[in-house]
C-alpha cells in the first residue's frame, strides 16, 4: 500500500475508531486515486486526501419515542453532512438495526463522489438510526419518525441539506418525517426527496435506483457489443432497489431468477412473478416465505441453509448480476462461483455490496463490473430532478424524467470509461469512477479555498 494509504488508514482508525465500512470504502477510494495524484501535485499541496475524509459535520442525537404499549423507546439518530463542495448535502435515512457511526459514514463518503459522479450539483451526506422498522405498527413507525425529525429539522433545508430514503426508509417514513418538518418549520419545500406524487415527489424516483442499474448494465454491455436481451440475472434483496431493478429486466427482455431477504432467498426458474413479489413486500410486508406458497415451482433456501460464509443467491447460475441489498453481500469466493457459472455483467443497486476481494477478482477477470457509486446514482440523481422539479414549481411526465435518467446513467457511464482509459486501464470502471467522482469535488475544494 502506498504511503498516503496506509497513512490516511492509521490515522481514520485512530482518530474514529471501530469503523470498519468506513476504512475499507476509504481505502478503495484512495487506492484507485493513485495514479491522479502523482500526475497532479496540486491535490498533495492543497491537503485534499486529509480534509475529504474528514466530514465538514456530523450530527449524533437520541431518538426516544413511545411503543404501542406505552413503553419508553430509545435509538441513536444520525446525519454526516460529509461535503458539500458540489453542492447542498444530500444523501438518504438508513433505519436498520445493524446501523452505526461507521455505516452511515462509509455511506456518506460513497455519496460524494456519487453525486459528483452524476453531474448534478449536490454535496455528499448520509443519515439513519439503528432503529428496527420491521414488526413495528404504523403508529410506531409515526411517533419515530416524528421524534427523529424534531432533532433534525434544525441540520436540514431546501438549499442545506436535503436527505432521501434507504434501507427501511421508503415513502411511508418519508410522509412521516415530512409531515413532521412542516409542523415544525411551517415550511412546505423541497426539503425531502422520495415525496408521494400528489405532494410533491417526482415520477420514476421510486423506480430510479433499480432502473439506473440496469440502464448502466445496458452501457456497460453494449460498449462490448453485448446486451441483457435472452440473459438471466440474480438478484438479491426484494425491497426497492430489487423490485425495480427485476421490472427493468423484464422490461428490456432478461429473466431475474432470484430475490432474498434477510431471512433467506428464492429461486424461481421461470422468472420471478413480479406482481406476486410486489404484493409479498410493498403491501404486505411479509418475509419472502410467503412468495414460495403460492409458487410452487420457486425454491426457498434459509440463510441458516447457505453454503458456509457464501451467499447463496450468488450459486445460482446467471450471466448478470444485480447485487440490491446491504454491504459486503458479494464476497471473493461468491465471485468466484459467480465467474465459474458464466456471468459477465455485475451491476451494484446496493452500497458497497462487494468485498475488496470480490472486486479484485471482476476486474481481473475483465467483466463488465460497475460499481455502486456508478451503477446505483440514478436514485439520488432522480432526487435532484425532484428537487428540481419543487423548486421550480412544475411537474415532469413519466417519460421526461426517464429519459433525464437515463441521459445521466449513459453520462456516468461514458464519465467513468473515458477517465479509465485516461489513466491507462480501460475497463476498469472502479478507478474511472473514483478519479471521475473525487477529481471534480476536489477542483472545487480548491477553488473554495481552505474552510
Ligand atoms: P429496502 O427497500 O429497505 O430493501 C432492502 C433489502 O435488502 C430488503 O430485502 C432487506 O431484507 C435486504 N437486506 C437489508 N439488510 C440486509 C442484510 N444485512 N442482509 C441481507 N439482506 C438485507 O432498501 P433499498 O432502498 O432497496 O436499498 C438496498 C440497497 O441499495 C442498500 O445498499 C442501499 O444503500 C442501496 N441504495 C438504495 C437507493 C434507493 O434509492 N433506495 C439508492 C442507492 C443505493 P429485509 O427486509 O429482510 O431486511
Amino acid at each position: 500500500m502506498s504511503s498516503y494509504i496506509t497513512d490516511t488508514i492509521n490515522y481514520l482508525k485512530h482518530s474514529s475508531p471501530a469503523q470498519a465500512e468506513f476504512y475499507q470504502a476509504a481505502e478503495e477510494v484512495l487506492t484507485s486515486l493513485k495514479p491522479l495524484l502523482d500526475r497532479n501535485p496540486k491535490y498533495q499541496k492543497h491537503n485534499i486526501i486529509q480534509r475529504v475524509v474528514e466530514p465538514e459535520r456530523q450530527i449524533f442525537f437520541r431518538v426516544a419515542w413511545i411503543d404501542d404499549r406505552g413503553n419508553v423507546q430509545v435509538n441513536k439518530g444520525y446525519r454526516v453532512e460529509f461535503n458539500s463542495a458540489l453542492g447542498p448535502y444530500k444523501g438518504g435515512l438508513r433505519f436498520h438495526p445493524n446501523v452505526n457511526a461507521g455505516i452511515i459514514k462509509f455511506l456518506g463518503f460513497e455519496q460524494i463522489f456519487k453525486n459528483s459522479l452524476s453531474g448534478l450539483p449536490i454535496g455528499g451526506a448520509k443519515g439513519g438510526s439503528n432503529f428496527e422498522p420491521k414488526g413495528k405498527s404504523d403508529n410506531e413507525i409515526m411517533r419515530f419518525c416524528q421524534s427523529f425529525m424534531t432533532e433534525l429539522f434544525r441540520h436540514i433545508g431546501a438549499t442545506i441539506d436535503v436527505p432521501a430514503g434507504d434501507i427501511g426508509v421508503g415513502g411511508r417514513e418519508i410522509g412521516y418525517l415530512y409531515g413532521q418538518y412542516k409542523r415544525l418549520t411551517g415550511r412546505y419545500e423541497g426539503v425531502l426527496t422520495g415525496k408521494g406524487l400528489n405532494w410533491g415527489g417526482s415520477l420514476v424516483r421510486t423506480e430510479a435506483t433499480g432502473y439506473g442499474a440496469v440502464y448502466f448494465a445496458q452501457n456497460m454491455l453494449a460498449e462490448r457489443g453485448e446486451s441483457l436481451e435472452g440473459k438471466v440475472c440474480a438478484v438479491s434483496g426484494s425491497g426497492n432497489v430489487a423490485i425495480y431493478t427485476i421490472e427493468k429486466l423484464y422490461q428490456v427482455g432478461a429473466r431475474p431468477v432470484t430475490a432474498s431477504d434477510s431471512n433467506g432467498m428464492i429461486h424461481d426458474p421461470d422468472g420471478i412473478d413480479l406482481d406476486l413479489l410486489k404484493r409479498v413486500k410493498e403491501v404486505e410486508r411479509a418475509r419472502l416465505t410467503r412468495y414460495v406458497e403460492q409458487r410452487p415451482k420457486a425454491t426457498y433456501t434459509p440463510v441458516e441453509d447457505y453454503p458456509f460464509g457464501r451467499n447463496q443467491v450468488w450459486s445460482v447460475p446467471c450471466q448478470a448480476a444485480f447485487p440490491s441489498a446491504t454491504q459486503n453481500e458479494v464476497n471473493a469466493e461468491d465471485a468466484k462461483e459467480l465467474l465459474k457459472n458464466g456471468c459477465i455483467c455485475i451491476s451494484e443497486g446496493a452500497n458497497m455490496p462487494s468485498t475488496q476481494g470480490a472486486i479484485e477478482a471482476f476486474l481481473a477477470a475483465g467483466i463488465a463490473y460497475g460499481p455502486a457509486k456508478a451503477a446505483n446514482a440514478g436514485g439520488v440523481s432522480t432526487s435532484q430532478l425532484e428537487m428540481s422539479q419543487n423548486a421550480s414549481m412544475v411537474q415532469w411526465t413519466f417519460e421526461e424524467v426517464d429519459a433525464k435518467l437515463q441521459r445521466i446513467m449513459a453520462n456516468i457511464y461514458r464519465s467513468a470509461s473515458e477517465t479509465a482509459k485516461e489513466f491507462g486501464e480501460p475497463g476498469n470502471l472502479v478507478l474511472g469512477a473514483n478519479v471521475a467522482g473525487f477529481r471534480k469535488v476536489a477542483d472545487a475544494m480548491i477553488d473554495q479555498g481552505v474552510v
